[in-house]
Order: structure tokens, then sequence, then C-alpha cells
């Protein structure tokens, strides 16, 4: 339960760790004193024009951003890919922190949110690097990996979509990634209710948590990858394909 959530923080007896999930202040601590003077100022303008939006929440927290921007220097991929982009933060992020002649394919239904972003990843200049795809993800992988030249071949991947195909994701996503290319999940602490007891879940989160605990399970249990859960942001689990 170390760091399980902010949802019950109040009825929590204090502990010798509390855990970074469960302090507000230590949040804004990190935020104040790392993320916010170091955020490049296109990623807060991107970020800024998302606070409008009635999916707001949805965006991809800073200090998780300033994690994968870490990651991703030390990768330096050149071929990526992106499931769920909503405005784009992720997406410029990665556009920033790959080479010129790096490219992501952003896979997303929705081509309205993206669109908030747009303005902004083109006054970056990091558009070329981007192949928007308007679909649900799932056909758009399988499509990938019919054309047999496409295995092995991406170098990174961020999943950020719906969770209840995390798991089909990362079957399809292991055989795009080359041997030692990184795949990060986000939302896998998923607020904290994955080690609630069930009874504690709001009822809309239900049904979500539970699949991330079952994709949790399977990626533990997965021989393919090294992992890790990062609790930053709503939680990352980092994966690098072993064979
Ligand atoms: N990475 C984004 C946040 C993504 S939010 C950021 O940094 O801001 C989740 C996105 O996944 C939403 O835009 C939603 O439209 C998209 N999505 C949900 N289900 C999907 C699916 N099955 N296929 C593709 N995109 C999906
Ligand atoms: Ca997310």
């Amino acid at each position: 339960m170390e760091g399980a959530s902010n949802l019950d923080s109040g009825k929590r007896e204090s502990k010798p760790s509390k855990g970074l999930l469960q302090s507000e202040e230590l949040y804004q601590y990190i935020l104040e004193t790392s993320v916010y003077p170091r955020e490049l100022e296109l990623l807060k303008e991107l970020r800024e024009a998302t606070a409008k939006h009635p999916k707001a929440v949805m965006g991809t927290a800073p200090d998780a951003g300033q994690l994968m921007a870490l990651f991703l220097k030390l990768i330096n991929p050149k071929k990526t890919i992106e499931i769920g982009v909503y405005t784009g933060y992720s997406l410029l992020l990665t556009a920033l922190s790959i080479p010129d002649d790096g490219k992501i394919v952003a896979i997303d239904l929705e081509r309205e949110t993206y669109e908030i972003g747009l303005p902004i990843i083109q006054k970056a200049g990091v558009e070329h690097k981007i192949t928007f795809i308007q679909s649900l993800a799932l056909p758009v992988l399988d499509k990938l990996l019919e054309d047999p030249e496409n295995e092995s071949t991406f170098d990174f991947a961020f999943v950020d979509a719906d969770k209840v195909n995390y798991l089909n994701y990362h079957n399809r996503i292991l055989k795009l990634l080359r041997v030692g290319g990184i795949v990060i999940y986000d939302n896998t602490l998923w607020r904290g209710t994955v080690a609630l007891p069930r009874t504690l879940v709001p009822e809309d989160m239900r049904l979500s948590s539970h699949l991330i605990i079952e994709f949790n399970k399977s990626v533990a249990e997965d021989p393919r990858v090294q992992m890790s859960h990062v609790p930053v942001g709503d939680g990352f689990t980092v994966c690098r394909r072993l064979y």
C-alpha cells in the first residue's frame, strides 16, 4: 500500500515513509523546484492550451514528461510510436527529444484534440517527424505487423490510450520493438486504486482498475521484458524488450 493513493489519505495513519503519491506538498515541491523551471516554453504553452479543455486531466503530467524526455535522450530513438495523443503533450515532447530524422507514428481515434496542440507542434518545427493516424490503435498495429519489414524496427513506444487494450498493445508492440527497445505504459498505478481494497475504489474506476491490475500482473510475469513501475504522474511502467 506504500504510495498507493491520495484518494483516502485523510483516513490513513502516518507511516515512516509516506510514499511519493501521498503528499501533495512533496509533489508541488518536485514541480516547483525541478519540473516547471526546466519545462520547455513550447511544452508549457501546449499544457496551458490544454488546460481549458474539459478532459485536461488526461494530459501527461509534466513531471512524468520530464522523465520520459530523459529516457528519450538516453535511447536517442529514430523510430517511435505513440498510442493516445490527445492534445499532444507527450507527442511534442517526443518530437523535441528525438533526432531531426526521427519518426513518430502517432495514433488517436480523435483528431480534434490533436489539432489543439498542432499549431504549437508546427511552431516548434517538428511536425515533419510526425505521422498522425486517426484511428483505433489496434488495427494500425496489426497493419504495421502485416509488413515484416516493420518487425523489430521501433526503438521506442509510448502507450497512453484505452486501458482495456493494454495487453493487446503490449503483445503487438513487443513484435514492433527491436530487442533493447523501450515501451512506456502510462497510468499503470491508476490513481493508486490498484492497491486499494475493491470496496474503496470509486465505482466508476473499478473496471479500469481491475484491467490495469491484470495488465500489471501479466507484465510482471512476462519473461520477454525487463520492467519497472515508476510512481511518477499516474504511474509509468517501463519495459525493455529482452529477446
Ligand atoms: N499522451 C497524451 C494523453 C492521451 S489521453 C498526452 O500526453 O496528453 C488518451 C487518448 O487516447 C485520448 O486522446 C483518446 O482519444 C485516445 N484513445 C482512447 N482509446 C483509443 C483507441 N482505442 N485507439 C486510439 N486512441 C484511443
Ligand atoms: Ca495518461
